[in-house]
């Protein structure tokens, strides 16, 4: 199996399971228990805690753990909008769903939201961010990169502008958290989603970043588990892991991304200059280190997949999160693709170990199948 779709989720690395068994085991204790078990888990937890805290440079009481991505989005927007009693969000076009079906369900209970456009590479510009703050402005929510075609935002740039008018800013870093460096109190950051399964982590768990004292209303309540904002017995094997994946993320994120960049950049030459009409979408230079996000014009994007799985090869058409559903992706349609440029579009999103011959073996596929699925249109 080739599998470039890392943007969907990743394979969890060795080392991350390995921490996680213990705490499946024998170390199976209830953080809130006051004997040698339960008080090793919450040490643990709270280890977690600080080694992420570090990654972003947060203090470790500015981390929640939570269910993975979709929770920390939700939680982000529900409880600033609360707690400001409705007011004004600003967000963007290209927002994974959980910020935009979020701010949907804001919006029926009359809170306006204003959704910014990208320019044509995906990107969103501090300028039409700060264009859109009104009095009433609580929230700005604008993802650290796109999931679907790479596109970096200038998060420094809105953060210092949010600062500025004295709005919160909510970044959704799902797909930026390991691949960039984040740095909350210089990027004037005030909460940030962050998603272990995307970064060799396990599935069900990632974290709210909540600068402090921003928030005060809980997101679920009960035994007062996460400073009392969120309660519920820790995932503690699910949190561990999510550690140990970003330390080892971090650890060797200039070496591991430097090596991406090159088999990325290499896939992308290789497919834009051997198959004829294909564009390239989202930003050549402000992209993520692994993403390639091609449409193959007047090829069907989800025969393409359906064919490249039969030769082994995993990717995907358009968001993986959106894929049950037959419409064609929002963000393609905000960057402005025509719909059926948009329907032959696929997703590789690479790791550090791809190798060229992986790489060669797929532009050789997309080839063959490119060439089949233009001739029986
Ligand atoms: N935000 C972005 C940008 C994503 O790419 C995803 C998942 O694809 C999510 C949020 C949701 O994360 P999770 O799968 O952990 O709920």
């Amino acid at each position: 199996m080739i599998y470039m779709d890392n943007a969907a989720t990743t394979r969890m690395h060795p080392s991350v399971l390995q921490e996680m068994l213990p705490f499946m085991n024998d170390r199976f204790g209830n953080p809130s228990g006051k004997y040698v078990i339960a008080q090793s888990a919450k040490h643990r937890v709270e280890e977690a805690r600080a080694t992420i805290a570090a990654t972003i440079n947060a203090l470790p009481e500015e981390i929640y753990f939570t269910s993975g991505g979709t929770e920390s989005d939700n939680w982000a927007v529900k409880m600033v909008s609360d707690e400001c009693r409705g007011g004004h969000i600003i967000t963007s076009k290209i927002e994974h769903k959980a910020i935009l079906e979020t701010c949907g369900y804001l919006e029926k209970k009359g809170v306006n939201v204003t959704r910014i456009s990208p320019d044509k590479d995906g990107l969103i510009s501090a300028e039409s961010v700060g264009r859109n703050i009104r009095r009433d402005t609580c929230l700005i929510s604008v993802m650290a990169a796109n999931n679907e075609v790479g596109t970096i935002q200038p998060i420094k740039e809105i953060g210092e502008i949010a600062a500025k008018h004295g709005v919160m800013f909510h970044t959704d870093a799902v797909q930026a958290y390991t691949n960039i460096p984040i740095d909350v109190k210089r990027y004037n950051i005030n909460l940030m989603s962050v998603s272990a399964h995307k970064i060799c982590g396990p599935k069900g768990v990632g974290f709210l970043y909540i600068e402090k004292g921003m928030l005060k209303t809980p997101l679920i309540s009960g035994g007062g588990q996460e400073l009392g904002l969120r309660s519920g017995t820790e995932n503690v094997a699910g949190i561990v892991g999510l550690a140990k994946a970003a330390q080892i993320a971090y650890d060797n994120m200039a070496v591991r991304t430097m090596k991406e960049v090159k088999m990325r950049d290499y896939m992308i030459s290789r497919i834009l200059n051997e198959i004829e009409d294909t564009r390239l979408n989202g930003h050549t230079k402000e992209r993520l280190p692994n993403n390639i996000n091609v449409s193959f014009i007047d090829a069907n994007g989800a025969k393409l997949i359906y064919m490249l799985d039969k030769q082994g090869i995993c990717a995907s058409a358009g968001s993986a999160c959106s894929s049950a559903s037959a419409t064609v992706s929002h963000v393609l349609t905000a960057i402005g693709l025509e719909d059926d440029v948009a329907r032959g579009t696929v997703r590789f999103s690479i790791n550090e170990k791809t190798t060229k011959r992986e790489i060669d073996y797929v532009v050789s596929c997309l080839k063959q199948n490119v060439n089949i699925l233009r001739n029986v249109k």
